[in-house]
Protein backbone atom coordinates (compact mmCIF):
# COMPACT_ATOMS: atom_id res chain seq x y z
CA UNK A 1 0.00 0.00 0.00
CA UNK A 2 1.53 3.03 -0.64
CA UNK A 3 1.32 6.68 0.95
CA UNK A 4 -0.53 7.74 -1.68
CA UNK A 5 -3.62 6.36 -0.51
CA UNK A 6 -3.69 6.81 2.94
CA UNK A 7 -5.86 10.43 2.57
CA UNK A 8 -2.81 12.52 3.39
CA UNK A 9 -2.62 16.03 0.89
CA UNK A 10 -0.22 16.18 -1.11
CA UNK A 11 2.45 18.39 1.02
CA UNK A 12 2.60 15.83 3.12
CA UNK A 13 3.50 13.24 0.46
CA UNK A 14 5.91 15.07 -0.80
CA UNK A 15 7.33 15.28 2.71
CA UNK A 16 6.79 12.03 3.77
CA UNK A 17 9.49 11.63 0.09
CA UNK A 18 11.87 14.28 1.33
CA UNK A 19 12.18 12.00 4.18
CA UNK A 20 13.13 9.11 1.95
CA UNK A 21 10.46 6.98 3.06
CA UNK A 22 9.36 4.66 0.07
CA UNK A 23 6.31 2.35 2.13
CA UNK A 24 3.99 3.42 4.91
CA UNK A 25 4.88 0.83 7.92
CA UNK A 26 2.55 -1.35 9.21
CA UNK A 27 1.35 1.04 11.80
CA UNK A 28 1.53 4.00 9.41
CA UNK A 29 -1.13 2.02 7.12
CA UNK A 30 -3.53 1.54 9.73
CA UNK A 31 -3.23 4.13 12.03
CA UNK A 32 -2.89 7.23 9.41
CA UNK A 33 -6.59 6.55 7.95
CA UNK A 34 -8.13 6.01 11.23
CA UNK A 35 -6.27 9.13 13.08
CA UNK A 36 -7.75 11.56 10.06
CA UNK A 37 -11.39 9.66 10.53
CA UNK A 38 -11.34 10.90 14.04
CA UNK A 39 -11.21 7.78 15.98
CA UNK A 40 -9.35 7.09 19.41
CA UNK A 41 -6.40 4.72 18.69
CA UNK A 42 -5.33 1.93 21.11
CA UNK A 43 -1.25 0.81 19.39
CA UNK A 44 0.56 -1.72 21.00
CA UNK A 45 4.25 -0.93 18.96
CA UNK A 46 7.32 0.25 20.19
CA UNK A 47 9.99 2.61 18.76
CA UNK A 48 11.23 1.47 15.61
CA UNK A 49 7.40 0.54 14.07
CA UNK A 50 7.38 4.23 12.72
CA UNK A 51 5.05 5.02 15.11
CA UNK A 52 5.99 8.61 15.66
CA UNK A 53 5.35 9.88 11.96
CA UNK A 54 1.99 7.33 12.48
CA UNK A 55 0.26 10.35 14.61
CA UNK A 56 2.61 13.09 13.57
CA UNK A 57 1.32 13.00 9.63
CA UNK A 58 -2.52 12.87 10.35
CA UNK A 59 -1.94 15.42 13.31
CA UNK A 60 -0.59 18.18 10.76
CA UNK A 61 -3.12 17.47 8.05
CA UNK A 62 -5.29 18.14 10.55
CA UNK A 63 -3.89 21.38 11.36
CA UNK A 64 -3.65 22.26 7.26
CA UNK A 65 -7.64 21.70 7.39
CA UNK A 66 -8.63 24.06 10.35
CA UNK A 67 -9.14 28.01 10.25
CA UNK A 68 -5.93 29.69 11.17
CA UNK A 69 -6.40 31.86 14.57
CA UNK A 70 -4.67 33.53 16.77
CA UNK A 71 -3.43 33.48 19.62
CA UNK A 72 -2.69 29.90 18.19
CA UNK A 73 -5.08 27.78 20.20
CA UNK A 74 -3.34 24.25 21.02
CA UNK A 75 -4.86 21.69 18.79
CA UNK A 76 -2.59 18.51 20.11
CA UNK A 77 -0.48 17.65 23.12
CA UNK A 78 1.83 14.60 22.65
CA UNK A 79 2.75 13.58 25.92
CA UNK A 80 6.43 11.74 26.18
CA UNK A 81 7.99 10.32 29.56
CA UNK A 82 11.29 12.03 28.71
CA UNK A 83 13.31 15.11 27.55
CA UNK A 84 15.51 13.53 24.63
CA UNK A 85 12.14 11.73 23.67
CA UNK A 86 10.55 15.25 23.30
CA UNK A 87 12.83 16.27 21.51
CA UNK A 88 13.19 13.71 19.05
CA UNK A 89 9.32 13.86 18.03
CA UNK A 90 9.80 17.56 18.04
CA UNK A 91 12.14 17.18 15.41
CA UNK A 92 9.97 14.69 13.45
CA UNK A 93 7.28 16.52 13.53
CA UNK A 94 9.25 19.82 12.77
CA UNK A 95 10.77 17.97 9.47
CA UNK A 96 7.81 16.72 8.28
CA UNK A 97 6.28 20.06 8.63
CA UNK A 98 8.81 22.09 7.13
CA UNK A 99 7.33 22.42 3.25
CA UNK A 100 3.91 22.66 4.51
CA UNK A 101 2.21 25.68 2.93
CA UNK A 102 0.30 26.76 6.07
CA UNK A 103 3.23 27.25 8.88
CA UNK A 104 2.52 24.69 11.99
CA UNK A 105 4.22 26.21 15.08
CA UNK A 106 5.29 23.29 17.40
CA UNK A 107 6.75 23.85 20.82
CA UNK A 108 8.90 20.94 22.70
CA UNK A 109 9.20 21.52 26.39
CA UNK A 110 10.91 19.25 29.01
CA UNK A 111 12.61 19.85 31.92
CA UNK A 112 16.43 19.81 33.44
CA UNK A 113 16.57 23.11 31.08
CA UNK A 114 15.46 26.48 32.21
CA UNK A 115 11.35 27.19 31.46
CA UNK A 116 11.99 31.32 30.24
CA UNK A 117 12.75 30.39 26.70
CA UNK A 118 10.24 27.89 27.27
CA UNK A 119 7.33 30.60 28.38
CA UNK A 120 8.63 32.82 25.34
CA UNK A 121 8.53 29.57 22.53
CA UNK A 122 4.72 29.68 23.93
CA UNK A 123 3.74 32.98 23.35
CA UNK A 124 1.12 33.58 21.29
CA UNK A 125 0.55 29.66 21.62
CA UNK A 126 1.47 26.48 19.61
CA UNK A 127 -0.24 24.51 17.06
CA UNK A 128 1.36 21.09 18.80
CA UNK A 129 3.09 20.85 21.92
CA UNK A 130 5.26 18.36 22.80
CA UNK A 131 5.67 17.57 26.71
CA UNK A 132 6.90 15.51 29.69
CA UNK A 133 3.86 15.88 32.16
CA UNK A 134 5.88 17.42 34.86
CA UNK A 135 7.35 20.65 33.03
CA UNK A 136 4.05 20.67 31.20
CA UNK A 137 1.88 21.16 34.65
CA UNK A 138 4.77 23.60 35.79
CA UNK A 139 4.00 25.65 32.47
CA UNK A 140 0.35 25.27 33.12
CA UNK A 141 1.04 27.13 36.41
CA UNK A 142 2.94 29.64 34.93
CA UNK A 143 -0.22 30.62 32.72
CA UNK A 144 2.43 29.80 29.49
CA UNK A 145 -0.41 28.03 27.99
CA UNK A 146 -4.25 26.96 27.39
CA UNK A 147 -5.21 23.62 27.11
CA UNK A 148 -9.02 24.20 26.64
CA UNK A 149 -9.22 24.23 23.50
CA UNK A 150 -7.22 20.52 22.89
CA UNK A 151 -8.54 18.34 20.44
CA UNK A 152 -6.45 15.80 20.48
CA UNK A 153 -4.10 14.08 22.72
CA UNK A 154 -1.03 11.54 22.44
CA UNK A 155 0.49 9.38 25.00
CA UNK A 156 3.60 8.40 23.77
CA UNK A 157 5.53 5.43 25.78
CA UNK A 158 2.51 5.17 27.55
CA UNK A 159 4.17 2.13 29.67
CA UNK A 160 6.85 4.80 30.73
CA UNK A 161 4.85 7.58 31.12
CA UNK A 162 3.46 5.74 33.94
CA UNK A 163 6.62 4.50 35.05
CA UNK A 164 8.53 4.99 38.52
CA UNK A 165 6.57 7.74 40.05
CA UNK A 166 4.80 9.68 36.64
CA UNK A 167 1.57 8.65 37.04
CA UNK A 168 -0.12 10.97 39.53
CA UNK A 169 1.98 13.98 37.01
CA UNK A 170 -0.31 12.68 34.13
CA UNK A 171 -3.32 12.11 36.15
CA UNK A 172 -2.73 15.89 36.93
CA UNK A 173 -2.01 16.57 33.52
CA UNK A 174 -5.31 14.73 31.78
CA UNK A 175 -7.57 16.42 34.44
CA UNK A 176 -6.93 19.81 32.17
CA UNK A 177 -7.89 18.43 29.14
CA UNK A 178 -11.33 18.91 27.82
CA UNK A 179 -12.84 15.58 27.67
CA UNK A 180 -14.17 15.44 24.21
CA UNK A 181 -11.27 14.82 22.10
CA UNK A 182 -9.12 12.51 20.11
CA UNK A 183 -7.25 10.19 21.96
CA UNK A 184 -4.17 8.44 20.57
CA UNK A 185 -2.36 5.93 23.08
CA UNK A 186 1.30 4.28 22.11
CA UNK A 187 2.87 2.11 24.50
CA UNK A 188 5.64 -0.47 23.46
CA UNK A 189 3.96 -2.97 26.39
CA UNK A 190 0.56 -3.63 27.86
CA UNK A 191 0.85 -3.86 31.66
CA UNK A 192 -2.21 -3.61 33.83
CA UNK A 193 -1.38 -0.42 34.23
CA UNK A 194 -1.41 1.15 30.52
CA UNK A 195 -4.80 -1.44 30.50
CA UNK A 196 -5.88 0.82 33.05
CA UNK A 197 -5.59 4.19 31.66
CA UNK A 198 -6.53 3.14 27.94
CA UNK A 199 -10.18 2.06 29.90
CA UNK A 200 -10.02 5.35 31.22
CA UNK A 201 -9.02 8.07 28.53
CA UNK A 202 -10.00 6.28 25.09
CA UNK A 203 -13.33 5.84 23.22
CA UNK A 204 -14.11 2.95 21.24
CA UNK A 205 -10.60 2.57 20.27
CA UNK A 206 -9.17 1.48 17.27
CA UNK A 207 -6.84 -1.19 18.67
CA UNK A 208 -3.90 -2.29 16.78
CA UNK A 209 -1.18 -4.75 18.07
CA UNK A 210 1.94 -4.50 15.54
CA UNK A 211 3.98 -7.65 15.56
CA UNK A 212 6.70 -6.63 18.18
CA UNK A 213 4.88 -4.85 20.45
CA UNK A 214 4.73 -6.63 23.47
CA UNK A 215 7.16 -9.28 21.67
CA UNK A 216 10.80 -8.87 20.39
CA UNK A 217 10.48 -7.89 16.24
CA UNK A 218 11.63 -10.62 14.25
CA UNK A 219 14.14 -8.20 12.52
CA UNK A 220 16.53 -8.12 15.11
CA UNK A 221 18.89 -11.23 15.93
CA UNK A 222 19.75 -11.85 19.32
CA UNK A 223 23.27 -13.38 20.56
CA UNK A 224 23.55 -14.00 24.10
CA UNK A 225 27.57 -14.92 24.99
CA UNK A 226 28.75 -16.21 28.21
CA UNK A 227 31.53 -14.67 29.78
CA UNK A 228 32.95 -13.79 33.71
CA UNK A 229 31.80 -10.43 34.66
CA UNK A 230 34.90 -8.98 35.00
CA UNK A 231 35.99 -10.11 31.65
CA UNK A 232 32.99 -7.97 30.21
CA UNK A 233 34.98 -4.89 28.69
CA UNK A 234 37.50 -6.70 27.22
CA UNK A 235 35.52 -9.09 25.67
CA UNK A 236 33.41 -5.54 24.53
CA UNK A 237 36.42 -4.36 22.74
CA UNK A 238 37.43 -7.27 21.62
CA UNK A 239 33.96 -7.56 19.97
CA UNK A 240 34.16 -4.20 18.54
CA UNK A 241 37.63 -4.91 16.75
CA UNK A 242 36.70 -8.40 15.80
CA UNK A 243 32.69 -7.73 14.51
CA UNK A 244 33.83 -4.50 12.73
CA UNK A 245 30.68 -2.71 14.60
CA UNK A 246 30.87 0.85 13.98
CA UNK A 247 27.73 2.00 16.18
CA UNK A 248 26.82 0.19 19.45
CA UNK A 249 24.68 1.04 22.06
CA UNK A 250 25.64 -0.55 25.30
CA UNK A 251 23.59 -0.80 28.19
CA UNK A 252 24.87 -0.60 31.79
CA UNK A 253 22.86 -0.49 34.97
CA UNK A 254 24.62 2.37 36.77
CA UNK A 255 25.66 6.03 36.05
CA UNK A 256 29.10 5.18 37.44
CA UNK A 257 29.25 1.84 35.15
CA UNK A 258 28.39 4.45 32.71
CA UNK A 259 31.39 6.22 32.94
CA UNK A 260 33.41 3.61 33.99
CA UNK A 261 33.27 1.44 31.24
CA UNK A 262 33.48 4.58 28.58
CA UNK A 263 36.51 5.56 29.92
CA UNK A 264 38.29 1.85 29.89
CA UNK A 265 37.25 1.98 26.04
CA UNK A 266 38.70 5.44 24.90
CA UNK A 267 41.71 3.81 27.35
CA UNK A 268 41.91 1.22 24.55
CA UNK A 269 41.38 3.76 21.70
CA UNK A 270 38.18 3.22 21.21
CA UNK A 271 36.04 6.58 20.46
CA UNK A 272 33.15 6.17 23.45
CA UNK A 273 31.42 8.15 25.81
CA UNK A 274 28.47 8.28 28.83
CA UNK A 275 25.19 8.84 28.22
CA UNK A 276 23.13 9.16 31.74
CA UNK A 277 20.38 11.07 33.64
CA UNK A 278 23.36 13.61 35.18
CA UNK A 279 24.50 14.84 32.38
CA UNK A 280 23.64 18.65 31.29
CA UNK A 281 20.65 18.58 28.34
CA UNK A 282 24.08 20.46 26.09
CA UNK A 283 26.29 17.67 27.29
CA UNK A 284 23.51 14.98 26.49
CA UNK A 285 22.66 16.59 22.81
CA UNK A 286 26.44 16.69 22.32
CA UNK A 287 26.72 13.05 22.60
CA UNK A 288 24.05 11.90 20.53
CA UNK A 289 24.87 14.70 17.59
CA UNK A 290 28.22 13.09 17.17
CA UNK A 291 27.14 9.35 17.63
CA UNK A 292 24.70 9.92 14.96
CA UNK A 293 26.96 11.42 12.90
CA UNK A 294 29.53 8.85 13.51
CA UNK A 295 32.18 10.38 15.49
CA UNK A 296 31.35 7.78 18.36
CA UNK A 297 31.31 4.42 17.59
CA UNK A 298 29.95 3.79 21.44
CA UNK A 299 27.61 5.11 23.78
CA UNK A 300 27.36 3.47 26.80
CA UNK A 301 23.85 4.00 28.65
CA UNK A 302 21.38 3.66 31.76
CA UNK A 303 18.01 2.33 30.55
CA UNK A 304 16.53 5.30 31.80
CA UNK A 305 18.82 8.07 29.68
CA UNK A 306 18.31 5.69 26.03
CA UNK A 307 14.53 5.62 26.70
CA UNK A 308 13.02 6.38 23.38
CA UNK A 309 15.81 7.46 22.04
CA UNK A 310 16.22 6.77 18.09
CA UNK A 311 19.11 6.54 16.54
CA UNK A 312 18.19 5.69 13.06
CA UNK A 313 20.01 2.50 11.51
CA UNK A 314 21.25 1.47 14.82
CA UNK A 315 22.87 -1.71 14.33
CA UNK A 316 24.29 -3.37 17.39
CA UNK A 317 23.01 -3.04 21.32
CA UNK A 318 24.86 -4.86 23.75
CA UNK A 319 23.38 -5.25 27.16
CA UNK A 320 26.98 -5.37 29.02
CA UNK A 321 24.87 -5.36 32.27
CA UNK A 322 21.70 -7.77 31.74
CA UNK A 323 18.07 -5.23 31.48
CA UNK A 324 16.50 -5.74 35.09
CA UNK A 325 12.88 -6.73 33.76
CA UNK A 326 12.19 -8.51 30.77
CA UNK A 327 10.28 -5.40 29.55
CA UNK A 328 13.03 -3.02 30.08
CA UNK A 329 14.81 -5.90 26.86
CA UNK A 330 12.06 -4.92 24.94
CA UNK A 331 12.70 -1.51 25.17
CA UNK A 332 16.71 -1.91 24.69
CA UNK A 333 16.38 -3.83 21.72
CA UNK A 334 14.42 -1.91 20.04
CA UNK A 335 17.04 0.59 19.37
CA UNK A 336 18.07 -1.71 16.61
CA UNK A 337 16.07 -3.12 13.77
CA UNK A 338 14.76 0.46 13.27
CA UNK A 339 11.71 0.15 10.70
CA UNK A 340 12.60 -2.85 9.06
CA UNK A 341 16.19 -2.98 9.37
CA UNK A 342 17.90 -6.16 10.42
CA UNK A 343 19.53 -5.36 13.73
CA UNK A 344 21.72 -7.43 16.40
CA UNK A 345 21.06 -7.23 19.97
CA UNK A 346 24.05 -8.89 21.97
CA UNK A 347 23.77 -10.10 25.82
CA UNK A 348 26.59 -10.70 28.04
CA UNK A 349 25.58 -13.63 30.60
CA UNK A 350 27.65 -14.54 33.23
CA UNK A 351 27.27 -17.54 35.77
CA UNK A 352 25.38 -15.27 38.35
CA UNK A 353 22.86 -13.45 35.53
CA UNK A 354 21.98 -16.79 33.64
CA UNK A 355 18.83 -17.45 36.09
CA UNK A 356 17.69 -13.88 35.37
CA UNK A 357 18.54 -14.28 31.23
CA UNK A 358 16.40 -17.54 31.37
CA UNK A 359 13.38 -15.81 32.90
CA UNK A 360 13.63 -12.98 29.68
CA UNK A 361 13.96 -15.48 27.39
CA UNK A 362 11.07 -17.06 28.75
CA UNK A 363 8.73 -13.99 28.88
CA UNK A 364 10.13 -12.83 25.37
CA UNK A 365 8.90 -16.43 24.03
CA UNK A 366 12.32 -17.18 22.44
CA UNK A 367 15.51 -19.16 23.68
CA UNK A 368 18.96 -17.38 22.20
CA UNK A 369 21.58 -20.38 22.41
CA UNK A 370 24.59 -19.60 24.30
CA UNK A 371 27.90 -18.90 22.35
CA UNK A 372 31.15 -18.72 24.04
CA UNK A 373 34.46 -16.30 22.65
CA UNK A 374 37.42 -18.11 21.91
CA UNK A 375 39.89 -16.20 24.58
CA UNK A 376 36.71 -15.31 26.86
CA UNK A 377 35.67 -19.01 27.73
CA UNK A 378 33.82 -18.27 31.29
CA UNK A 379 35.75 -19.94 34.60
CA UNK A 380 32.84 -18.91 37.16
CA UNK A 381 30.27 -21.64 37.92
CA UNK A 382 26.62 -20.66 38.54
CA UNK A 383 25.96 -19.98 41.81
CA UNK A 384 22.93 -22.16 43.61
CA UNK A 385 19.71 -19.87 43.13
CA UNK A 386 19.23 -17.52 46.05
CA UNK A 387 16.45 -15.19 46.90
CA UNK A 388 14.77 -13.74 44.21
CA UNK A 389 18.12 -13.23 42.03
CA UNK A 390 17.27 -9.51 41.33
CA UNK A 391 14.23 -10.57 39.32
CA UNK A 392 11.22 -7.99 40.25
CA UNK A 393 9.25 -9.00 43.54
CA UNK A 394 6.66 -7.74 45.37
CA UNK A 395 8.70 -5.44 47.78
CA UNK A 396 10.38 -2.74 46.09
CA UNK A 397 14.43 -3.22 46.35
CA UNK A 398 16.90 -0.70 46.95
CA UNK A 399 17.58 -0.76 43.37
CA UNK A 400 14.16 -0.13 42.28
CA UNK A 401 13.92 2.81 44.42
CA UNK A 402 17.34 4.23 42.90
CA UNK A 403 15.89 3.29 39.53
CA UNK A 404 12.75 5.91 40.54
CA UNK A 405 15.02 8.80 41.51
CA UNK A 406 17.04 8.33 38.27
CA UNK A 407 13.76 7.86 36.37
CA UNK A 408 12.54 11.45 38.11
CA UNK A 409 16.30 13.15 37.86
CA UNK A 410 16.02 11.92 34.19
CA UNK A 411 13.19 12.98 32.82
CA UNK A 412 12.17 16.29 34.23
P1 LIG B 1 9.76 5.57 15.33
O1 LIG B 1 9.20 4.20 15.52
O2 LIG B 1 8.73 6.60 15.14
O3 LIG B 1 10.74 5.90 16.44
O4 LIG B 1 10.58 5.57 13.96
C1 LIG B 1 11.71 4.78 13.79
C2 LIG B 1 12.55 5.20 12.60
O5 LIG B 1 11.92 4.80 11.38
C3 LIG B 1 12.82 6.68 12.48
O6 LIG B 1 14.18 6.86 12.18
C4 LIG B 1 11.95 7.12 11.33
O7 LIG B 1 12.52 8.21 10.65
C5 LIG B 1 11.92 5.88 10.45
N1 LIG B 1 10.69 5.73 9.64
C6 LIG B 1 9.42 6.06 10.00
N2 LIG B 1 8.55 5.76 9.02
C7 LIG B 1 9.26 5.23 8.02
C8 LIG B 1 8.92 4.71 6.71
N3 LIG B 1 7.66 4.68 6.27
N4 LIG B 1 9.92 4.24 5.95
C9 LIG B 1 11.20 4.25 6.41
N5 LIG B 1 11.60 4.72 7.61
C10 LIG B 1 10.64 5.19 8.41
Amino acid sequence: MPFASLGLSSALLHAVDARGYEQPTAIQQAAIPAILRGTDLLALASTGSGKTAAFALPLLQQLQDRPQQLPRPTHALVLVPTRDLAIQVGDSMRELARQLERPVKLAAVYGGVSINPQMMALRGGADVVVATPGRLLDLVQHNALKLADLKVLVLDEADRLLEAGFADELQRVLALLPARRQTLLFSATYPATVQGLAQAVLNEPLRLEMPGGTQTPAAIEQRAVQVDAARRTPLLRHLLEQQGWSRVLVFVASKYATEHVAQKLRAGGIAAAAFHGDLSQGARSHVLADFKAGRLAVVVATDVAARGLDIAGLPVVVNYDLPRSPQDHVHRIGRTGRAGQAGLAVSFVSATTEAHFRLIEKRQGQRVPREVVAGFEPTEAAAPPAGNGGIKGKRKSKKDKLREAAARDGSH
